[in-house]
C-alpha cells in the first residue's frame, strides 16, 4: 500500500496537459533548499498546530502522509479521466521519490497504463538501476531531477554523490525513454559559472536524446513546514531569482541546442 503525502488535481506543471500529481512519501535526499519536507520520511508525521473553534483557538494535531491503498488512488486519479484524454494529460506520480516504493509505483503505473492514460514519474534519478529501468518499462515521460554537476558538491547539498543519478540519466536515454531534465535553480548554489558550464557540457553531449530541460526557480514556501516539523531551514532568507537571471540562464542552456522552458 502506498504512502502519500499529498495528491494535486488539474496540475499543470507535472507533465503534459492537465494532470493529477501524486506526491509518494519517502525520499533517499536531503536537498538543503527542499520545499517539502514532509515528504523526506517514508512514515506519516504528525506536528502540532491550531483551530478555531466557536471563536476559540484550541491546539490540535495534524498529520502528514497516509497509507492509501491502490484501488482507492487509482479511484481518485480516475475522476479527471476526461480533462487528460482532451488534454492530453495524465498522472504523473512524484515526491520525494517515487521510486523508493517500487512494488506499489509499478503497481500504479500498470493500472493507470490499462485506463489508457499518459504517465510520468517525477525523479530525483538516485534509485538502484534495476529498479528505475523496471519502471521505465511502465513509463511514458521521465521528469527527471538534476541539481548540481559538482559530486562533491552534490553531496555536500543533497546528503548523497550524484554519480548514480548522473548514469541513471544516461540509462534512460540509452533506452530511448522520453526524458525532461529539471533543474531547481538554487541562486549561489547551482547558477554559478562553474556549474552552469557543467550543465551546458552535459546537455551539449547528449543534444538530440531527450526532449527539453526545465530551469525551475527557487522559491521558499516550504519554510513555514520546516516550523511545523521543528526542522532547521538555513534558506529562509533566499530570495527567488529574478526574471532577467533566468532569462540569462535559458540562454546559456540553449545554446547547447536544447530546448529550455522556464518552470514546468
Ligand atoms: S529530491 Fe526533491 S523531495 Fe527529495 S529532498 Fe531533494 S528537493 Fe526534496
Amino acid at each position: 500500500m502506498p504512502t502519500i503525502f499529498d495528491i494535486k488535481r488539474f496540475a499543470l506543471h507535472d507533465g503534459p496537459g492537465i494532470r493529477t500529481t501524486v506526491f509518494f512519501k519517502g525520499c533517499p535526499l536531503r536537498c538543503r533548499w527542499c520545499h517539502n519536507p514532509e515528504s523526506h520520511n517514508t512514515e506519516p508525521e504528525e506536528y502540532p498546530d491550531l483551530r478555531q473553534v466557536d471563536g476559540k483557538e484550541i491546539s490540535i494535531t495534524r498529520i502528514y502522509g497516509k497509507k492509501v491503498t491502490h484501488a482507492a488512488l487509482m479511484e481518485e486519479i480516475l475522476k479527471d479521466k476526461v480533462f487528460y484524454l482532451e488534454s492530453g494529460g495524465g498522472v504523473t506520480f512524484s515526491g520525494g521519490e517515487p521510486l523508493m516504493q517500487p512494488g506499489a509505483l509499478i503497481e500504479l503505473l500498470e493500472a493507470a497504463g490499462s485506463e489508457g492514460l499518459h504517465r510520468a514519474v517525477d525523479t530525483s534519478g538516485y534509485a538502484a538501476p534495476e529498479t528505475l529501468l523496471q519502471a521505465a518499462a511502465y513509463t511514458d515521460m521521465f521528469l527527471f531531477d538534476l541539481k548540481l554537476m559538482d559530486p562533491e558538491k552534490h553531496k555536500a547539498c543533497t546528503g548523497v554523490d550524484n554519480r548514480l543519478i548522473l548514469a541513471n540519466a544516461d540509462r534512460l536515454l540509452q533506452r530511448g525513454a522520453e526524458v525532461i531534465f529539471r533543474i531547481p535553480v538554487v541562486p549561489g548554489i547551482n547558477d554559478t559559472v562553474q556549474e552552469m558550464n557543467d550543465f551546458f557540457s552535459f546537455f551539449r553531449q547528449r543534444e538530440g536524446q531527450f526532449r527539453e530541460v526545465h530551469l525551475l526557480p527557487y522559491h521558499k514556501t516550504g519554510a513555514h513546514k520546516y516550523r511545523r516539523l521543528e526542522k532547521e531551514y538555513d534558506f529562509g532568507d533566499m530570495e527567488t531569482p529574478g526574471d532577467e537571471w533566468m532569462q540569462r540562464l535559458r540562454e546559456q542552456i540553449e545554446s547547447a541546442g536544447v530546448l529550455v522552458t522556464i518552470g514546468g
